[in-house]
């Protein structure tokens, strides 16, 4: 069993008081609160909208093979968008004041194959609190024995070839997901260092909610459309490649890229640096001038003010960011940040390209 990583104490950190003491005054002196706003109920409507609109119109059986095919690559980048856009933010509680809303939007994560019980432990418990801590956040554990991304990662000679591979990789995320992940981590006994007893409901809502996707998903179309076997499996593959795709690179964009690191803890298995400090120094934002990106990704290239805010509704990070980003600097602590999409997507490539050359030929 590992044992649980502790920061420097966090009441040393003058940052991230400093930050929060910032931006509570932001939000009161523009007299907005943390929530979602018209514009954030607006993206939801629009995601959600677009996610059960792609699936009616695919199974109601009018539209040839040929014409399912790219609706079903569509139906995939909605269902990654509805899980970066509305149940991201649900499940954090960023949604709503009201909990019960914010329970009812993270339900929906069912129905693009996910858990958000197995997620509100890996992500929320484990992942936001001992970010990229080797051994501890299994969240940058991608494909284990495949992708190496710290020195401290078990060495394989394959992984000479990791930057050809892991984005073929990524694109498997999501059929993972959903056929493995969340069995493997809910029957897992502990995940970190966090020790997993799950309430009895879940383990019905588990096997009950994975029951109704794999209705919806697999056995309703294959009793309705006019498709044959492997022309159903080729469909499903585009929708969950599509899927896993979008998932795969926004997710690894965010502490995968030059300048995050990987600190282990020492001996005692304490870290060095208070949490606040820990979140800088591991996460990333790319894109952020980018209105499609802000408008698409939930959030997700907005990262650094989300592992500091994970409770404010993404919404509002474009404006908080500025606060974020002008304390930092005050404090001498790095704010990563890739201009565009591509700068980051190539920045991740070379991150894997630099631990793929510590592997020697075998
Ligand atoms: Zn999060």
């Amino acid at each position: 069993m590992s044992k649980k990583v502790k920061f420097s104490s966090t009441s040393n950190s003058a940052f991230y008081a400093t930050t929060r003491f910032r931006v509570s005054q932001f939000f009161s002196e523009q007299e907005l609160h943390q929530h979602a706003n018209s514009h954030m109920w607006f993206k939801t409507a629009f995601f959600l909208t677009g996610f059960v609109g792609l699936y009616l119109l695919m199974i109601i059986n009018i539209l040839p093979p040929l014409v399912l095919l790219p609706l079903a690559a569509g139906l995939g980048m909605f269902s990654a968008f509805v899980g970066f856009n509305v149940c991201h933010d649900a499940i954090h509680g960023a949604l709503s004041g009201n909990c019960k809303v914010n329970k009812a939007f993270g339900l929906i994560f069912n129905l693009i194959g996910a858990n958000p019980y197995v997620w509100s432990i890996i992500h929320n418990v484990v992942h936001h609190t001992y970010t990229n801590i080797p051994g501890h956040d299994e969240d940058i554990e991608v494909a284990p024995g495949l992708i190496r991304i710290s020195h401290d990662d078990e060495i394989n000679a394959i992984q000479r070839f990791q930057h050809w591979y892991a984005f073929p990789l990524y694109s498997l995320a999501s059929l993972s997901w959903i056929f493995r992940k969340d069995y493997m981590k809910f029957f897992q006994k502990e995940i970190g260092s966090h020790q997993n007893k799950h309430p009895k409901v879940e383990y019905f809502n588990l096997f009950f909610y994975k029951a109704l996707y794999y209705f919806l998903f697999i056995v309703l179309p294959l009793m309705v459309l006019s498709v044959n076997w492997w022309q159903f499996i080729i469909g499903f593959l585009v929708l969950h490649i599509a899927q896993g795709l979008t998932m795969g690179l926004v997710f690894q964009l965010a502490h995968v890229v030059e300048g995050t690191v990987f600190p282990l803890p020492d001996e005692h298995s304490q870290m060095c640096e208070a949490w606040a400090e820990h979140q800088m120094r591991t996460t990333a934002n790319f894109a952020t001038q980018n209105k499609l990106a802000a408008f698409f990704l939930g959030g997700l290239n907005r990262q650094i003010e989300h592992h500091l805010f994970p409770k404010v509704c993404h919404i509002h990070y474009g404006q908080i960011s500025l606060i974020v980003k002008q304390t930092a600097s005050e404090f001498n602590l790095p704010y990563i940040e890739n201009q565009t999409f591509f700068d980051a997507l190539k920045s991740h490539f070379l991150t894997l390209k630099k631990f793929s050359k510590e592997v020697a030929p075998g």
